[in-house]
Parts: C-alpha cells; sequence; structure tokens
C-alpha cells in the first residue's frame, strides 16, 4: 500500500506541531507507524491522502456511532450553518438539546453543555468539590477522564501507551488530592473510604473502563461504589464520555440500572463536533454560576453548529433499533477474531459489551490495569500494521477501545475477519509465544 502523501504531509506536520499532531495516541508511535492523513469518510470507511479506503473501528475515537458523515447530521449542521456559527447568546437548539439529554440519561434532571470530555469531567469534579465542601477525589487506574491536571494520575491509554506514570507539569501539591486506586477492587474502596470517607468529595469512575482497552465492571462492583458513596456521604460521578449513548439510550448508568449524582458526556453527544456535557440533579446542578456559585464558563458552549450536530444525533439513537444490531454485530465481529487467534495459536483475550470491544494480546482475564498490562503490546503494534495494510483500521494502541458502529455492514464484519486470519498468522510466525 502506497502511503507516500501521507508520508510528506507528516514530514511537513512534525515541524509545525508537536509530532505532527494535535494528540497523541493518533500519532502512531506505539504502534511503529506514521500516522495516516485522512482526507475523507463516508459510512464505516475512511480514505487517506494517498486515496486508500479502511474499514474504520475507531470513529473519531468513538463518538461517531452512526459511521462517518451520517446524511442526518451532515443535514441538521448545513442547516444551521448558514445562520451563523456562534453568538454567545442563548437559542432554542440548547433548549432542545438539553431536553434531549434530561429524557435520554436516566439520573440527568439538568445539565450544563461544555466543550468536550476533559471539561465536562473536570467541571463535575469541581462542582462535587463545592457542592461538598471536601477536597479529595477517588479514581481508579486506568480509567481517563480527559487531561485536566488533578485527573492525569495513572489515567489510562495516552499515558499506558507511552509509559508515563503521571507528567510533569502537574504539581505534586495539586494531585495529593486524587487516590487512584484498582479497578474492579471493591475492597481497597471500602478501607480508603474507612480511612478518609469524610474528606472525598466524589468518586468518579468510567463505569466501563475504556481506556485501558475494554473492562467491564464486575458483578456487584458499581453497586458497591453507590453504596459507599451514599454511605459517607459523597458524590458518585459516572464518567460516561465513551459509555454515553453508546451502551444504550441511557448509557451505562441504564445498562447497569446504577444511578449517580453526576453524570458527564462527551463523544457521542457532539455528533462528530466538539461537544461535552455534564448533569445531574438538579439540587446539585443549581450550585453551578450564575445560579449557585462554582464557577464554570465557555466561550463556544452549546454553539447552533455543535448542538445541531449533537442534537440530530441523539434524535437518530433516541429512535432506538440500533442499539441491538451493533451488539450482535460486535459478538460476532468478536467470536470472529477470536476464532482467528486460536486457529493462529496467538492468545488474545477479547473483551466485549455492547459495541465496543478489545484484542488483548495476553492469556488474560483482563480485569484491570494491572492484568491489562500483560499484553504483548509488540505483537498488538504488528497485529495493527497487518491490519492496516489489509485496510483495516482499528485503534493505533493495544489499550484503546474498537467501536462498531451502524454503518458497519456483515461483510465489512467479514472482510475484517478475513484478514485478521492472514494478519494474526504473520503476528503467530513472527512473535514467539507467550506462556
Ligand atoms: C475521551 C474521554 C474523555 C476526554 O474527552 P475529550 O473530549 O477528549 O476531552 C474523558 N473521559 C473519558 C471516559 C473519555 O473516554
Amino acid at each position: 500500500m502506497n502511503r507516500s502523501i501521507s508520508k510528506r504531509l507528516y514530514e511537513e506536520a512534525r515541524t509545525l506541531m508537536p509530532g505532527g499532531v494535535n494528540s497523541p495516541v493518533r500519532s502512531g508511535r506505539a504502534v511503529g507507524v506514521e500516522p495516516l492523513f485522512i482526507q475523507k469518510a463516508g459510512g464505516c470507511r475512511i480514505t487517506d491522502e494517498d486515496g486508500n479506503v479502511y474499514i474504520d473501528y475507531v470513529g473519531s475515537w468513538g463518538p461517531l456511532i452512526l459511521g462517518h458523515s451520517n446524511p442526518e447530521v451532515v443535514a441538521a449542521v448545513a442547516a444551521v450553518l448558514e445562520r451563523g456559527t456562534s453568538y454567545g447568546i442563548p437559542t432554542r437548539i440548547e433548549i432542545e438539546m438539553a431536553r434531549k439529554v434530561v429524557e435520554m440519561v436516566p439520573s440527568i434532571e439538568m445539565v450544563r453543555m461544555v466543550n468536550s470530555g476533559t471539561e465536562a469531567a473536570m467541571s463535575a469534579v469541581r462542582l462535587a468539590r463545592g457542592y461538598t465542601g471536601r477536597k479529595k477525589i477517588i479514581k481508579f487506574d486506568g480509567c481517563y477522564h480527559g487531561h485536566a491536571d488533578s485527573l492525569l494520575v495513572k489515567s489510562g491509554s495516552g499515558l499506558v501507551t507511552f509509559g508515563i506514570p503521571g507528567t510533569p507539569g502537574v504539581p505534586d501539591e495539586i494531585v495529593k488530592h486524587t487516590l487512584s486506586l484498582p479497578y474492579n477492587d471493591l475492597e481497597s474502596v471500602r478501607r480508603a473510604m474507612k480511612e478518609v470517607g469524610d474528606e472525598v468529595a466524589a468518586i468518579i469512575v468510567e463505569p466501563v473502563a475504556a481506556n485501558m482497552g475494554v473492562v467491564a465492571p464486575a458483578p456487584g462492583y458499581l453497586e458497591g461504589l453507590r453504596q459507599t458513596c451514599t454511605e459517607y456521604g459523597a458524590l458518585l460521578i459516572f464518567d460516561e464520555v465513551i459509555t454515553g449513548f453508546r451502551l444504550g439510550p441511557g448509557g451505562a448508568q441504564e445498562y447497569f440500572g446504577i444511578t449517580p449524582d453526576l453524570t458527564c458526556l462527551g463523544k457521542i453527544i457532539g455528533g462528530g463536533l466538539p461537544v461535552g456535557a455534564y448533569g445531574g440533579k438538579k439540587e446539585i446542578m443549581e450550585h453551578v454560576a450564575p445560579v449557585g456559585n462554582v464557577y464554570q464558563a465557555g466561550t463556544l458552549s452549546g454553539n447552533p453548529l455543535a448542538m445541531a450536530a449533537g442534537l440530530a444525533m441523539l434524535n437518530a439513537l433516541g429512535r432506538g433499533g440500533i442499539y441491538e444490531q451493533i451488539e450482535k454485530n460486535n459478538a460476532y465481529l468478536c467470536e470472529g477474531l477470536r476464532m482467528a487467534a486460536v486457529s493462529a495459536g496467538v492468545s488474545v483475550t477479547l473483551n466485549r459489551i455492547g459495541s465496543l470491544g478489545c484484542g488483548f494480546f495476553t492469556p488474560g482475564p483482563v480485569t484491570d490495569l494491572e492484568s491489562a498490562a500483560k499484553s504483548d503490546t509488540k505483537a498488538y503494534a504488528l497485529f495493527f500494521r497487518e491490519m492496516l495494510d489489509r485496510g483495516v483500521y482499528f485503534a493505533p494502541s493495544q489499550f484503546e477501545a474498537f467501536f462498531v458502529g451502524a454503518a458497519h455492514q456483515r461483510e465489512d464484519l467479514d472482510l475484517t475477519i478475513q484478514a485478521a486470519h492472514e494478519a494474526l498468522r504473520v503476528v503467530g510466525q513472527k512473535c514467539s509465544p507467550q506462556s
């Protein structure tokens, strides 16, 4: 496959942007490739600048559950574009969007729109601290909540991919109030809460961890977090930036039947434009300015273009029907990948929930960051490259999910599985088998 134009663009990009990219994992460093430069996309396919076409399982890292260039989303954006791009003054569509979010997400009575998942998580933590008057927060190893200072502790893919535990630029004084505990280990939470529970403002969790690959919560885990938060008067924050509108119309909280106090949203909610949101009980949300005194603001927040894209997306998802199909398709894909690994003699653990999946190159099981980190990242890198050469684009890191969407048809999945048989055979030959 000729990628000479991408190569040239990458050389140019590197002189102008750190690593040639605007976000680290997409650089391809972890899998030993140079990034593709994309010129267009439609349905489940992306086309690079050299004209190569790939079946895409990244979907802009989650938002594009209906596929690229979804006609409804594109038409909605085009319709508002003619009337201006942003006013910084209230608009009708913000009410429609808020109503839609409140209707769809069980625990949200009131919502504030922001511009990214990072802002959503950062603001939810600030609100929890302001509301409770407490400083400490508990998060979990391998869970990512965006790149706000106080949340950049053992935080999943971006850092794990590059082997960075924390990051320079975040002073100890700031993260000393952040406690990071192993995911899926309720006992460690109970122990910590026994010690410092009355200083804890919030426990923030990805209800399905999807930034260390994909790790589902153990039975009783989320219930246990809910219970211990209630017991100690701490808020439970579900970071549903990935799971929101992905595991179902009401996200993970509906899927598992757990009610968090605050919810962070991002990715799908913007329909491919930069949007995030946080919401929860009215009583808590009314502590946000201008009603309350917890300050949080945004020049472009709720801007009509982003709202139009997001609302079109949520309207389409709210009509239902797609979740069963994409879950079934993901099961089909995962079983096909599993069989391909078995027949190539490569140890791969397929974790799957809803339309999220991840193939860890380890015998497994993978239940937390420690077990995820046992994966053979060199084997994954080779798998990634072999798949790329066969026209399939998985995430350029072992520690990211793949996303099955409504645009993936059975024949796309079959092409992917066929490519995986060949790719894994190469991996089996070149990478020494694990114990
Ligand atoms: C992607 C992600 C974020 C950060 O969202 P950005 O829009 O990249 O700032 C936060 N939390 C989770 C769970 C995410 O997956």
